[in-house]
């Protein structure tokens, strides 16, 4: 084994060793939320997932950015095949591994769709960055899309870019080394895009040529790799969670609201008394010790699941009646911000720092949970069902039965019901006065 092999092989455990660090903590900090049981309905979660996730079917609602998603995706996933070859080569200090094992069509054929596939990642990164900094699309520009969250979305298109010309111009050079009878250089393959980067390299003497094709074969595994720990704190991660979060999705139609068992009890023994108190499984009767979410540790372990899964699309938000109207919610700020006071909680508790922040307040406001109409149109929007709406939904909650702040016409609509039973300020005696009127 040669130095190379060596400094490649140290490389490469230490990325994974961080990666799996980091990987730990953040699902640690999801298990930090709440149970919720969501091991029912396997066939359908399965297909949920392969639908939404897998399939990308919600992506092209838009379709100029699902289609160059799909592409993105798609190169992503089926150029990482040559990553494989690269570890081999890297380890064991073999050249293009993959063409000793493959017959010479199928190996051809890998490497030109790698190529072909490539280019139009290449494409589609830089219609990208087009779109979020010349054409400036406004919800990639919206308050909450401060300067980290900008600067990570197109550091990564950029990062891609780099990448997939580091591919090219290694398979450029590698070409030219082989047709020059360069030693090492001894495999043959499809080059249907890099032959014409090729111009940029004739005349070059084999030092300068292996110089520049080992560079960029570095580069590319040293990107790949730092690339895979970057997403971990990045909005990124959903290259990963996003299968998860489809299938760990709420599969009951949009608008069904979960009820807290104890409290539907207490209801129907409000409205009648005569209603059986037992009604209900022993084990749900139970009082919860708090309603609804303060802290994000409050929240449910796939609420926070989706936290992390958000890719800041904004479709979301866009869709969102409460934000077109001006005002101040944005469904998409909801799982940022829960993402980062999670993120802030579970690090202060790992450092033993104190703690005095909460998700309800020092990130989301009360004004900003009470301009949602409950319409469903962001988990509507989403391209992998996440559901801010639920966030918002337990926060309320908080608000309203631990807190009594909730805004005063719904008070008055509470004591109506208490009252009256019925929403409104006339009394159950007198309904049949009304009702027809
Ligand atoms: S449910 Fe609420 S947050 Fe979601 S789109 Fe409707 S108003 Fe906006
Ligand atoms: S919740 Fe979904 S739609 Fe909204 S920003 Fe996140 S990924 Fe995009």
């Amino acid at each position: 084994m040669g130095i190379s092999n060596i400094i490649f092989l140290v490389v490469f455990l230490v990325a994974i060793t961080f990666f799996i660090r980091n990987l730990n903590r953040i699902i640690a900090n999801i298990k930090l939320g709440r149970d919720i049981d969501r091991s029912d309905r396997s066939t359908d979660r399965w297909k949920n997932m392969f639908r939404v996730a897998v399939g990308q079917s919600k992506m092209t609602r838009r379709p100029v950015a699902g289609i160059l998603h799909i592409i993105l995706y798609l190169g992503f996933v089926i150029i990482n095949i040559e990553v494989i070859e690269i570890i081999v080569d890297g380890v064991f200090g073999s050249h293009r591994f993959l063409s000793a094992i493959l017959p010479f069509g199928l190996y051809n054929f890998l490497i030109g769709s790698f190529e072909i596939l490539a280019i139009l990642v290449l494409v589609a990164c830089v219609i990208f960055l087009i779109r979020r900094n010349v054409v400036r699309i406004k919800r990639f520009r919206s308050k909450e899309m401060t300067s980290w969250p900008r600067t990570d979305a197109n550091l990564i298109l950029i990062f891609e870019i780099l990448l997939m010309s580091a591919f090219l111009i290694m398979n450029a050079t590698d070409a030219l080394l082989f047709t020059s009878g360069a030693s090492h250089y001894v495999t043959s393959f499809s080059n249907p895009i890099s032959q014409y980067f090729q111009f940029m390299f004739m005349g070059m003497d084999t030092a300068t040529l292996v110089a520049i094709e080992r560079f960029t074969w570095w580069f590319h595994i040293i990107g790949v790799l730092g690339f895979m720990n970057y997403v971990l704190i990045s909005k990124h991660l959903h290259i990963f969670f996003a299968f998860p979060s489809t299938y760990f999705a709420n599969l009951n139609p949009l608008g069904q609201f979960s009820n807290l068992q104890s409290v539907t009890n207490e209801v129907k023994l409000m409205m009648d008394p005569n209603a059986d108190p037992y009604a209900a499984p022993v084990a749900d009767a139970a009082p919860p010790e708090q309603f609804g979410a303060k802290d994000a540790t409050d929240l449910n372990w796939v609420q926070l699941l989706n936290a992390y899964s958000c890719t800041e699309c904004g479709r979301c938000t866009d869709s969102c009646p409460a934000n077109q109207t001006g005002k101040l919610l944005s469904p998409r700020k909801i799982l940022m911000d829960t993402r980062d006071r999670i993120t802030e909680l579970a690090d202060n508790k790992r450092k033993g720092k104190e703690d005095i922040k909460s998700l309800l307040g020092d990130y989301i406001t009360a004004e900003e949970l009470w301009a949602c109409t409950s319409c469903n149109a962001c988990t509507d929007a989403c391209p992998i069902e996440l559901d801010p709406l639920s966030i918002i939904m337990d926060m309320r909650r908080y608000l309203v039965m631990e807190q009594s702040a909730a805004p005063t016409e719904l008070n008055m609509m509470f004591s109506n019901v208490e009252n009256n039973g019925a929403p409104w300020q006339f009394p159950a005696s007198d309904r049949l006065n009304w009702k027809n009127e």
